[in-house]
């Protein structure tokens, strides 16, 4: 639950009407954009001037979201990211734990005079760069925490249909669907509040789930039937995606989300990685079944980090030479991917 002292921090730095920006990390998703858009939209109803400003795109699974053509990506709006961030008097860093994290954004944060308040549940925050700060890893989604702390400054009152379809997508992408990370009744009682607040949670369920293109879903099944090895020994799936594989399925962005999920049906897959190759780097996604650390995982061979059962990662070898990392590590956490 959101502390007295977060709240009352925030509430004096937010007095009167402040110049804001809110940024999430880089390749945002569900749960960085929904965040951002319902702390955007609360902000500006409680008078504030507010930005939000984010590395590169989201998938189009995404474009329908109140206030997304406002977004500010640094990729195509380069001078616009620079000029409200160097003169935000406070950054909200919503879902994101490091300012490394922020990709392009990153040096413009660091030479920021702003008050810092990081919002989110990612594992092993870097607290010192943040002047307030709102963390928990047991909630399902930074849009659950954006909720808590509405509630917490007394003006969930606020909360319309727009905010609301915007916290929901959160925590309906950080769950996949309600299917993990929901051991916390506060996920289904914040949902309900959402629903009081005029949410049609079918719709954007729709609007997000029911948007794909044909070659998004035929990359989907080809992933299965030619890029999947399983690897017996260690219960765990491995897709490898190269450049060629994504030029023949048109990809665009966000297409991939989602794979890396779908070798955890099997029944005695307790990891499951997914490796494409990207222009400049190999990008990685790692997911577990049970107890199964993925993030202490990416943390110690990948670049990465995350959560418990879900977690990113990069590596700046080839495919191969990632693919033979991963097949050295295994051996070393056979026992837990084993043994329950
Ligand atoms: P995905 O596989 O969907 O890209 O990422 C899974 C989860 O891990 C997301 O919550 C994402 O924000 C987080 N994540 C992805 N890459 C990194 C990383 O490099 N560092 C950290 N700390 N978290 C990451
Ligand atoms: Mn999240």
């Amino acid at each position: 639950m959101i502390d007295s002292e977060f709240v009352s921090s925030i509430a004096k730095v937010l007095l009167g009407s402040r110049k804001i920006v809110i940024t999430s990390h880089t390749n945002p998703d569900g749960d960085a954009i929904g965040s951002s858009l319902a702390l955007y939209f609360m902000l500006q109803k409680l008078g504030h001037d507010v930005n939000v400003v984010v590395a590169n795109s989201f998938p189009s699974f995404l474009g329908w979201m109140p206030g997304s053509d406002q977004i500010i990506l640094h990729e195509s709006n380069a001078s616009k990211a620079k000029e409200v961030i160097e003169s935000a008097e406070i950054i909200f860093c919503l879902d994101y734990n490091a300012i490394q994290r922020s990709g392009s954004l990153k040096d413009f944060l660091k030479n920021s005079q702003a008050i810092f308040v990081l919002i989110d549940h990612h594992r092993e925050p870097e607290l010192e760069s943040f002047a307030l700060f709102f963390w928990d890893i047991n909630i399902s989604s930074t849009s659950e925490l954006i909720y808590q702390f509405f509630c917490g400054m007394e003006v969930n009152n606020l909360i319309d249909k727009d905010i609301a379809s915007c916290l929901f997508t959160g925590i309906m992408t950080d769950t996949g669907s309600f299917s993990h990370a929901i051991g916390n009744a506060s996920t289904f009682t914040t949902v309900a509040s959402l629903i009081e607040s005029g949410l049609d949670a079918a719709d954007v369920h729709s609007q997000v789930y029911n948007s794909m293109t044909e070659s998004r879903l035929r990359l989907m099944g080809f992933s299965i039937n030619d890029r999947l090895q399983i690897i017996e020994k260690y219960n765990t799936a491995i897709i490898t995606l190269n450049k060629q594989d994504l030029i023949d399925f048109d990809y665009q962005i966000g297409d991939t989300e989602g794979i890396v999920n779908l070798p955890l049906s099997i029944d005695s897959i307790r990891l499951s990685i997914l490796i494409t190759e990207r222009k400049d780097y190999i990008h990685l996604s790692l997911r577990s079944k049970g107890s199964f650390s993925v993030n202490d995982l990416s943390r110690k061979y990948l670049n990465g980090g995350g959560h418990l059962n879900a977690a990113g990662g990069k590596t700046f070898t080839t495919l191969q030479q990632t693919l033979d990392l991963i097949l050295n590590f295994l051996p070393e956490f056979e026992k837990e991917l084993t043994h329950e």
